[in-house]
């Protein structure tokens, strides 16, 4: 993957006194699927209205494979559009709702079909929205954004009005289906774990901006910002001393993301970084150890500060609370608050 497809430069957008997008720029390579991830309030729904044409930037440009869209109506941008739930027609059924946008732009009406085989719905042609499941419903809302097969695909939340189980097989299915297509795709949610999954790169948003663009491994395991740390996946706030390219955190010397001038620090780091062993020699106590399936959490109470590990769970009985525990931390790299 070379080149660009996509590339919001410079957005703003203000809504009275509220900047929803605050200089945003992105750049999404052809046949990419980036997700904007970000808490509430962040601009991701702005930042893909404004792309698909649904919302006038205060500032700022939209190019399209090199072409600038920013006042091209939505209708002539060639954006395939998935929102949160309910956007199927009632009263036409799938094959005809996946129809519908194939007729607008006078495509063979064939596709329909093809389509509806594509997110697996071959059976279902002929029935209803009101006879179909949310998941299948989003699927048919799926098969009729790629039928016009748009430049861009555009998901706006699309698996959050679905149960868990139904929302982790149709984030794989669309992963799959975008792959196999091939359209370059933004993809807006607001859960870490669905952004992780799903994407080429994400896109950590906040306040209207980009905190970090990166891979979901660079993201989660090499987060660029304590807001980043913090907002995907948990951290312990432990403080220690920058020492060169370490920082020294509870005896461990950890490697930081990003280089500090030294001094004393708050360092963020992970659960499952830590790790603790009984040890009634040990200093640190265990406070509470809660059951979450298949891993554990444990609270460990170490001198001043209070340490959250997150271990297998068939070492749960080894740690009942009151436990003097060894507490020893991996050398991850980790982000400064
Ligand atoms: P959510 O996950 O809750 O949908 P978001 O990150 O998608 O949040 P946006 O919907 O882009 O956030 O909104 C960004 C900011 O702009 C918010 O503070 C919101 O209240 C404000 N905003 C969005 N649309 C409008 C509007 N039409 N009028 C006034 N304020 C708006």
């Amino acid at each position: 993957m070379t080149g660009v497809a996509v590339k919001l430069e410079g957005l703003r957008r203000t809504f009275g006194t509220v900047h929803a997008l605050d200089d945003l720029d992105l750049a999404i390579e052809p046949g990419e699927l980036i997700a904007l991830l970000g808490p509430s309030g962040c601009g991701k729904t702005t930042a893909l209205r404004i792309l698909a044409g649904l919302e006038d930037a205060t500032a700022g440009r939209v190019l399209v494979d090199g072409k600038d869209v920013t006042r091209l109506p939505a209708n002539r941008r060639g954006m395939g559009m998935v929102f949160q739930a309910y956007s199927l027609f009632p009263h036409l059924t799938a094959a005809q709702n996946v129809e519908f946008g194939l007729r607008l732009r006078r495509g063979p009406l064939t596709r329909a079909a093809e389509m509806l085989d594509l997110v697996g719905l071959s059976g279902f042609a002929k029935r209803y929205p009101h006879q179909l499941s949310g998941g299948q419903q989003q699927r048919v809302a799926l098969a009729r954004a790629l039928a016009i097969e748009p430049r861009v695909l555009l998901l706006d939340e699309p698996l959050s009005a679905l149960d868990a189980k139904v929302r982790v097989q149709l984030r794989d299915e669309i992963r799959r289906i975008q792959t196999e297509v091939g359209t370059t795709t933004l993809f807006v949610t607001h859960d870490q774990e669905e952004a992780l999954a799903i994407a080429d790169r994400v896109g950590v948003m906040r306040a209207g901006r980009l905190e970090q663009l990166a891979t979901p491994s660079e993201v989660y395991l090499r987060p660029a910002t304590a807001f980043v740390a913090d907002f995907v996946g948990l951290s312990n706030r432990l403080s220690g001393s920058v020492n060169g390219d370490v920082v020294e955190v509870l005896g461990a010397r950890l490697p930081l993301v990003t280089p500090h001038a030294g001094g004393a620090v708050t360092a963020l780091v992970r659960p499952e970084a830590v790790d603790v062993v009984p040890d009634p020699e040990a200093t640190a106590t265990v406070l509470t150890s809660s059951f979450l399936g298949s891993t554990s959490r444990v609270t460990v109470s170490v001198g001043e500060q209070v340490v959250v590990a997150q271990v297998p769970s068939g070492r749960l009985p080894e740690l009942p609370a009151g436990t003097r525990v060894r507490v020893t931390i991996q050398p991850v790299a980790v982000a400064l608050e």
